[in-house]
């Protein structure tokens, strides 16, 4: 088994797959740890798939991994991670505006520090301010906040991770770039270092602005997942109340009204009631509570199923330590 997997996405990148895999083995020779770097085609249409597999021929260490059909980047990363023996596993971008030089850098901040996960930090970002500088920026701080786990580049490929906590994140969607807030959630600890960055000198970039929309997107499901999934009743009854009670009240206040023009001759805040307006804004009150309230009956068994059918616990393990005999007596 290599120590390290180098895990790399490629979406019709031919011009910069040569590049890559030169400047790679420039590089992790002589980190003094086994490797593998993992290409991963994601369906390219231009013959990025057919250079790669001829340089498995030249270049040590190397797999290609074809998928059937450009699945995009966190697809590609996931078949990767599925692929990917090392015990510390790093990715990049196929494009090389991440340095292969800066690998070290993380591999050495990860020892330092024992963090599970090496987030890169591209400070000196070489792409364009208002599509992409800004928004990111932006992106990035309101995903610290949500998610509680503070970094400045989320965006930035190059990041190294634990092999162990990869394996308890799930990817869906165009995830990867949470993979660090996921990895907190499962007990994993997190840590950055600044690295280089350059502008794409090849080939297109896949994305434009409309990413940000998508981002913001995930960012919905990702708090959800975080801090609702153990328990959705919790999030929709409290929907469900937001909108019940007053509507409840309102009703409370309209028979009490009522009873008061009956018993007393006199109409309780006649004067401030339109009746049909409140009967109706009650009603529906009402009805917006119970739809909330449903919708967290479903969810929760929903939750019941997702953890039951897949035999997912609701926790994650990190070790179990136990001694000689104990271990003798489980083993039969
Ligand atoms: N990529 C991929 N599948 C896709 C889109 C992109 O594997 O559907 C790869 C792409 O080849 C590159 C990386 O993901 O290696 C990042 O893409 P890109 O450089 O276009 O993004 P940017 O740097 O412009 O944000
Ligand atoms: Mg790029």
């Amino acid at each position: 088994m290599p120590e390290l997997s180098i895990v790399v996405p490629m979406y019709n990148e031919i011009e910069n797959v040569d590049l890559l895999c030169r400047r790679l083995v420039e590089v992790l020779p002589g980190l003094g740890r086994s490797y593998e770097i993992i290409l991963v085609d994601d369906g390219s249409s231009d013959g990025t798939w057919e250079r790669a597999r001829e340089l498995t021929r030249e270049v040590d260490h190397l797999r290609v991994i074809r998928l059937r059909r450009n699945f995009g980047q966190t697809a590609a990363m996931s078949a990767g991670f599925h692929h990917a023996r090392g015990a510390v596993i790093i990715t990049m971008d196929a494009d090389l505006q991440n340095d292969p030089e800066d690998i070290p850098l993380l591999l050495k901040r990860m020892e330092e520090t024992g963090a599970d996960v090496v987030s890169g930090w591209r400070r000196e970002r070489k792409d364009p301010f208002f599509s992409r500088r800004l928004p990111s920026i932006l992106a990035n701080m309101l995903i610290s906040r949500i998610t509680g786990v503070y970094l400045h580049d989320y965006g930035c490929t190059l990041k190294a991770y634990r092999r162990e906590v990869i394996a308890d994140v799930h990817l869906y969607g165009e995830m990867h770039r949470f993979i660090p807030a996921l990895a907190n959630w499962v007990g994993g600890s997190v840590d950055e270092v600044v690295v280089g960055h350059h502008p794409r000198r090849f080939g297109k970039s896949k994305y434009g602005l409309s990413r940000t929309l998508r981002v913001i997107l995930d960012l919905i499901t990702v708090k959800f997942l975080l801090h609702y999934s153990r328990g959705p009743m919790q999030m929709f009854g409290k929907l469900g109340a937001l909108f019940g009670v007053p509507g409840l009240l309102l009703i409370v206040f309209m028979v009490a009204a009522n009873g008061s023009y009956l018993l007393f001759g006199t109409h309780l805040g006649a004067g401030l009631i339109k009746r049909p307006f409140w009967v109706m804004t009650s009603f529906m009150l009402i009805f917006f509570g119970m739809q909330f309230i449903s919708i967290g009956l479903l969810a929760e068994v929903q939750i019941r199923t997702y953890h039951e059918s897949q035999g997912k616990p609701i926790y994650v393990v990190r070790e179990i330590v136990e001694s000689a005999e104990s271990a003798e007596r489980a083993g039969g």
